[in-house]
């Protein structure tokens, strides 16, 4: 069928918008990542029942879906040439006591404030804020600051609703006939090549399906490859009533390193770290030789953390935080690295995210930023840092000059390498993505890499669900 024939065919099909416009195009043709991929089509079902007319064509006419959430997405993974999914439209929410069920096209900002007036909290908080998607939450299997206490997206999902490749609609962990086939796929990982880290979005999570009840898990992370996700049940904590911030600064990550190992015994809700670009934005004198700084926050045992944390720690305590406008100012500076960073760099020295989010075991984290050093050494380039600390999750940006793709690949091989051999995933939150698919094999190795690939084909037969994204399913 040709394109227009398939634009308007989608068109009489469903109820919701299908469009192709340029200046649409153009807009769904990026994300916060550095690629741009111009779609065909982009469709904006107004029904869970649009969703499953879109995929039945999608398969019948083979042309390939990709779902979009908010475009926050930093590696590229919304992206494609066919048609875009924008499940915006499904945005309901139905707060109940300790869980909600939710669209996937509600922005996070909208949960989090409907939250609030209730004491409650969804506790995933990715550091760009209110701006993105349950769905691609899911997708990405997101996390953040509080992730070091609350877990990541993963953690605290109850439930999914979804559409597969073949337009079924499915509810896991409700749906035993699905679910059991899926714990027969996570039977057969080898679970001994999975990385030994507190948080990991890099290929599928089978090793977290143990039992029927954990199937929906495969889900989050998928990156919108396996199905199209409708609605979740998501966990809710209530909002603490203390908190507490403490802000230490360091003359070396190394030092920051150690120290974190100690701080995670007395169980904060955050520790973040930064370096010196986010520093220097800082409305703060630090001394001449800081280095980077810890951000460390309790949400519990505020009495007793308040007077032993200074016993704790190597480095030195600037700010004692427990005013909430306070507090909320100081997290701003801990969210706006990325920003900071990319600040600190001349557009033409900026390079795409691909080694931007390794995680390794906490313990390996001084090791982390001697790599970190000696890639710099090795190649020749500067590096920004900032990050998850408390998780092991380091985000680093590229200097000095444009690198050639080829170049790119040396220096991801290499640090990958690395990150492999100290137990690590390539990827803690951010996702597989255009960025870096093509080192899933590499991080799971070739038995798991062949299970992933028959799970994908069992759920998505036709290869019509966000190909190339996480597996390549030729190799
Ligand atoms: C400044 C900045 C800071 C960030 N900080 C963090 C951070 O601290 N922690 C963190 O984890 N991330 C962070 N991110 C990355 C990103 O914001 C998150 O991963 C976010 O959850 C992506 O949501 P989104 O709605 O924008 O997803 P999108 O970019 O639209 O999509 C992401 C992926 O999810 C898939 N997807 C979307 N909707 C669905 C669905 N309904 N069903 C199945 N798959 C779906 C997409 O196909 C895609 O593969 C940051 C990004 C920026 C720009």
């Amino acid at each position: 069928m040709e394109i227009l024939e398939i634009r308007k065919s989608l068109k009489n099909l469903i109820l919701g918008d299908v469009l192709w416009d340029e200046e649409i195009l153009k807009f769904y043709s990026v994300d916060s990542s550095f690629y741009q991929t111009i779609p065909k089509i982009v469709v904006v079902p107004k029904t869970e029942k649009d969703v499953i007319l879109a995929v039945k064509f999608a398969t019948k006419n083979k042309i390939s879906i990709t779902v979009r959430g908010a475009g926050t997405g930093l590696v590229g993974g919304a992206l494609t040439e066919n048609i875009v999914l924008d499940l915006k439209n499904l945005n309901k929410i139905k707060i109940k006591n300790d869980y909600a069920y939710v669209g996937t096209g509600v922005i996070k900002g909208i949960l989090d404030r409907e939250l609030k007036s209730k004491g409650k909290f969804f506790p995933p908080n990715p550091s760009i804020g209110p701006f993105c998607a349950i769905g691609g939450m899911i997708g990405n299997n997101a996390s953040g600051s509080r992730t070091l206490k609350y877990g990541s997206t993963i953690d605290n999902i109850q439930e999914i609703t979804f559409v597969d490749g073949r337009g079924r609609k499915i509810t896991l962990p409700e749906n035993h006939a699905i679910g059991k086939k899926i714990t027969k796929f996570a039977k057969k990982i080898k679970k001994k090549y999975y990385p030994k880290v507190s948080k990991n979005s890099c290929g599928y999570r089978l090793d977290c399906v143990n039992s029927i009840k954990e199937t929906h898990k495969v889900f989050i992370g998928s990156e919108g490859t396996l199905g199209i996700i409708l609605s979740a049940k998501l966990c809710l904590k209530k909002i603490p009533s203390k908190r507490l911030l403490f802000v230490v600064e360091y003359t070396s990550p190394k030092s920051a390193a150690i120290d974190c190992i100690k701080i995670k015994k007395t169980f904060p809700s955050a520790i973040e770290f930064v370096d010196k670009p986010t520093l220097e934005n800082i409305d703060f004198k630090f001394k001449k030789n800081t280095n980077c700084l810890l951000f460390v926050e309790y949400d519990s045992n505020i009495q007793k953390n308040e007077k032993t944390f200074f016993n704790l720690i190597s480095g030195k305590l600037v700010k004692k935080l427990m005013k909430q406008k306070e507090i909320e100012k100081w997290w701003k500076y801990r969210d706006l690295a990325l920003s900071y960073s990319l600040k600190s760099i001349k557009k033409e020295n900026q390079n795409p995210h691909l080694i931007e989010d390794a995680t390794v075991p906490l313990e390996k984290l001084a090791k982390l930023f001697s790599i970190i050093e000696k890639l710099g050494n090795k190649f020749q380039i500067r590096t920004v840092m900032y990050g998850h600390a408390g998780n092991g999750n380091i985000h680093l940006r590229i200097v000095s000059g444009r690198q050639k793709s080829k170049q790119l690949e040396k220096i991801s091989k290499w640090y990958f390498n690395q990150i492999f051999r100290m137990g690590g995933t390539i990827s803690g939150e951010h996702g597989d993505g255009i960025a870096r698919s093509n080192f899933v094999k590499k991080q799971y190795g070739e038995k798991n890499y062949q299970v992933f690939k028959k799970f994908k084909k069992y759920l998505d037969p036709k290869n019509i669900l966000n190909p190339g994204k996480i597996i390549d399913t030729k190799k």
